[in-house]
């Protein structure tokens, strides 16, 4: 069913209205008359004859009426009771706002899986318990007791938390946002964020999805949802707490680097959705998305009448990553020929510091209509003769000529651009205290331009050994070992198209030195037991063994030193191994997040990963570009690449092992964690080698 009884109802009944000042029951009641609700309101509550001027019904049924939208307000051991009355007249939605369910520990929830049993018997739909109400200002519904409708406008807004919600009511008002919907989901034991968010996704007055999530209820649903609705409206949300994955004890590189927050990173990533610090910033890009055109481009001009501001907003562009825009001679021409000799007719473009209204409206009409140009920021502090009013008047104009480019403001002051900056934002320029509040905004929407226009996504599939792959993790599963040990983890690679150093194992020093002489030297030697988890640690690895002798000295030594170190370990032997010259050291991996699948890393520096934490995650399946998108994300990027004189290596290489490695943990869901770690790769056309591996299993 759709969820237009909650937002779009004829008719409300309140059970559990009251007369009584302070008490929800009444507030709901006047949210609904004051609001001005065209439809029907029905006030329920049997000691009581009227609320607020409207007729109080003993109950449900005796409204004569099937009320298409039920808010519930009465205490929490009478809400099964109520729930019951609405299934027996037909009552299809329901706002429960009684709070003291699932929220207050196990007695609460027994009685939240009470009366949501009941509503599911009956085919009720349920927002809450546990809520603020449901706010459409266009259809002026407040079922809810958040205080006044606030204004109409573009951004829908689902918030897990009510009593944030009201304080970005009381922010929006003093902001000049506005609302096609807000919604309070509290326990969401019916109706989740992922349903209303895909409403708001659907209906045509919601310009921007926006919300305050705490917990996201079904983690693949999310992303696929999630996706789609990015692909039409930007969605801008808060999200709070981890997903408690990074918290178990990770026994891989790459789990123990998976922090809480990777999850919510690669996911939000993946569905295109802006990740919001704080409702500041929310409503900061809120603003740019629903007034303004996507920028075309990533080219900015800056119009100031003060240096140092022009100043900042240039650095901040820099910073950001954005592109300052070239002026054509023709826009250079007419602004020489109209501006005042002192002003600087180059980005940032400075009109001096006694510009009245008509000097910007000049100026921002010639660069707006410089085809070198996708967005203008507007720069301007107070001076004594400056005309705050008119200029944004001007501004408004100019914008309104020009309506497929970005215009942002940054009046900077307090007082005395208080004013003008109202103006600005109720005409539909977004202003901003700072002029680096501006351009993060502008970046913020270059990158949702992005991402709409990524190529299509494309997962390759190479040919594989799966059956082999199979048999090992079974093997494993039906002995209750988790842990796959280096040779058969690298067995598993290979079947997976990855190369691996030749190698034995050797169980005495010459035989040892008889291996080494067949691999040819120089050779690595690493101790060989089920017990050691990072060989380097306890001295169980040697590499560059030139000699058979050098081969022999590390074999006793290893033998001699190590079960020192880890008494108790089982030492099957050692490990001679074909040693691979040259190459860098990264580190690819993978960390199963319980809600969002298999999260993928790469990661510079081999053994050091941990200490430099230069690493990227991307959830699997991942296409060839974003492979190599997690590349560019990490800091060490250069070195890949090749600097100073320095051979890169083969980029492509390691791309092609990532998605390798994507194809391998996307078909195994019983792979829980793994590294390959070290993945050495050479320059461009050698083939890289998965040096060593850890995989561990769990049954699923
Ligand atoms: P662990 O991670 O258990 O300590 P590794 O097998 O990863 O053991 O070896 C540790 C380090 O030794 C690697 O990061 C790499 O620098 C080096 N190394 C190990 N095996 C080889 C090899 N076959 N060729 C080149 N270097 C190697
Ligand atoms: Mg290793």
């Amino acid at each position: 069913m759709s969820l237009d009884l909650f937002f779009d109802p004829k008719s409300v009944a309140v059970v559990g209205a009251s007369r009584q000042k302070g008490k929800v029951g009444r507030e709901i009641v006047v949210g609904l008359v004051s609001g001005g609700f065209p439809g029907k309101i029905f006030p329920v509550n049997p000691n009581a004859e009227e609320v607020e001027g409207l007729p109080c019904h003993p109950d449900l049924k005796s409204i004569g009426t099937v009320p298409d939208l039920v808010v519930i307000v009465v205490p929490p051991k009478f809400v099964a009771s109520v729930m019951k009355e609405c299934a027996a007249v037909g009552v299809k939605a329901a706002i429960v706002i009684t709070a003291g369910f699932k929220e207050i520990g196990a007695e609460g929830r027994q009685l939240e899986d009470t009366v949501m049993q009941i509503a599911r018997r009956a085919g009720i739909r349920v927002v809450g318990p546990n809520c603020l109400g449901i706010m459409v200002p266009g259809r002026k519904l407040n079922a809810s007791f958040g205080g006044d409708l606030p204004a109409i406008g573009g951004v829908g807004y689902v918030s897990q938390s009510g009593a944030l919600l009201i304080a970005i009511l009381d922010m929006a008002r003093a902001n000049d946002i506005g609302f096609s919907t807000m919604i309070s989901i509290g326990n969401k034991s019916d109706v989740d964020e992922l349903e209303i968010m895909s409403a708001l996704g659907q209906d045509d007055q919601t310009s921007v999805v926006a919300g305050y999530l705490e917990s996201i209820t079904d983690g693949d649903r999310f992303v696929r949802q999630m996706e789609k609705i990015s692909q039409d409206k930007p969605v801008l949300l808060i999200k709070s707490g981890g997903t408690g994955a990074g918290a178990r004890a990770a026994s891989s590189h790459t789990g123990s680097l998976a922090g809480n927050e990777t999850a919510y990173e690669v996911i939000f990533d993946r569905a295109g959705i802006i990740r919001c610090d704080s409702v500041r910033t929310q409503f900061d890009y809120a603003q740019a998305f629903v007034h303004q055109p996507l920028p075309p481009g990533r080219r900015v001009a800056v119009i100031t009448n003060a240096g140092g501001p022009g100043i900042m907003t240039a650095d901040a562009i820099e910073r950001k990553g954005l592109t300052f825009a070239r002026l054509t001679d023709e826009t250079i021409a007419r602004l020489t020929e109209n501006l005042p000799s002192a002003a600087n007719v180059n980005n940032p473009i400075d009109v001096l510091g006694d510009a009245l209204h008509d000097r910007y409206e000049f100026a921002l009409d010639v660069v707006l209509s410089d085809p070198g140009v996708d967005a203008v920021i507007v720069v301007l502090t107070p001076q004594a003769m400056t005309d705050c009013m008119e200029t944004a008047a001007a501004v408004l104009r100019a914008a309104k000529k020009i309506p497929d480019k970005t215009i942002l403001a940054s009046f900077l002051g307090g007082l005395k651009i208080a004013e003008a900056a109202r103006l600005l934002r109720r005409g539909g320029v977004p202003q901003y205290d700072s002029p680096e509040s501006a351009v993060t905004t502008l970046r913020v929407m270059c990158d949702y331009v992005a991402w709409r226009n990524r190529p299509k996504r494309v997962v390759k599939l190479f040919p594989v050994n799966r059956r082999k792959v199979e048999q090992i993790i079974e093997r494993h599963l039906r002995r209750g070992v988790r842990e796959i040990a280096e040779m058969e983890s690298k067995e598993i690679l290979e079947a997976y198209g990855f190369v691996t150093p030749k190698g034995m194992i050797a169980t005495s020093a010459e035989q040892a030195a008889g291996i080494a002489d067949q691999l040819g030297y120089p050779v690595v030697m690493k101790i060989w037991s089920p017990d050691i988890i990072h060989k380097s640690d306890v001295g169980g690895v040697k590499v560059a063994l030139n000699s058979p002798q050098q081969v022999m000295d590390a074999f006793d030594l290893m033998i001699y030193r190590i079960p020192k170190k880890m008494p108790g370990a089982d030492i099957h032997g050692v490990l001679v191994q074909e040693m691979c010259k040259g190459g860098m050291e990264v580190i690819l991996g993978m960390n199963r997040d319980p809600h969002f699948g298999p999260l993928l890393m790469f990661g510079m520096g081999g053994v050091t990963v941990e200490v430099l934490k230069d690493v990227a995650f991307y959830l699997a399946p991942i296409t060839a570009e974003e492979a190599r998108d997690m590349l560019t994300r990490t800091k060490a990027y250069q070195l890949l690449e090749g600097v100073r004189g320095q051979e890169g290596v083969d980029i492509a290489a390691i791309a092609e092992g990532i998605q390798r490695l994507s194809q391998l943990v996307t078909a195994f869901s019983e792979i829980r964690e793994m590294d390959i770690n070290p993945f050495v790769v050479g320059p461009e056309g050698t083939t890289p080698v998965a040096v060593d591996a850890r995989i561990s299993v769990e049954k699923t």
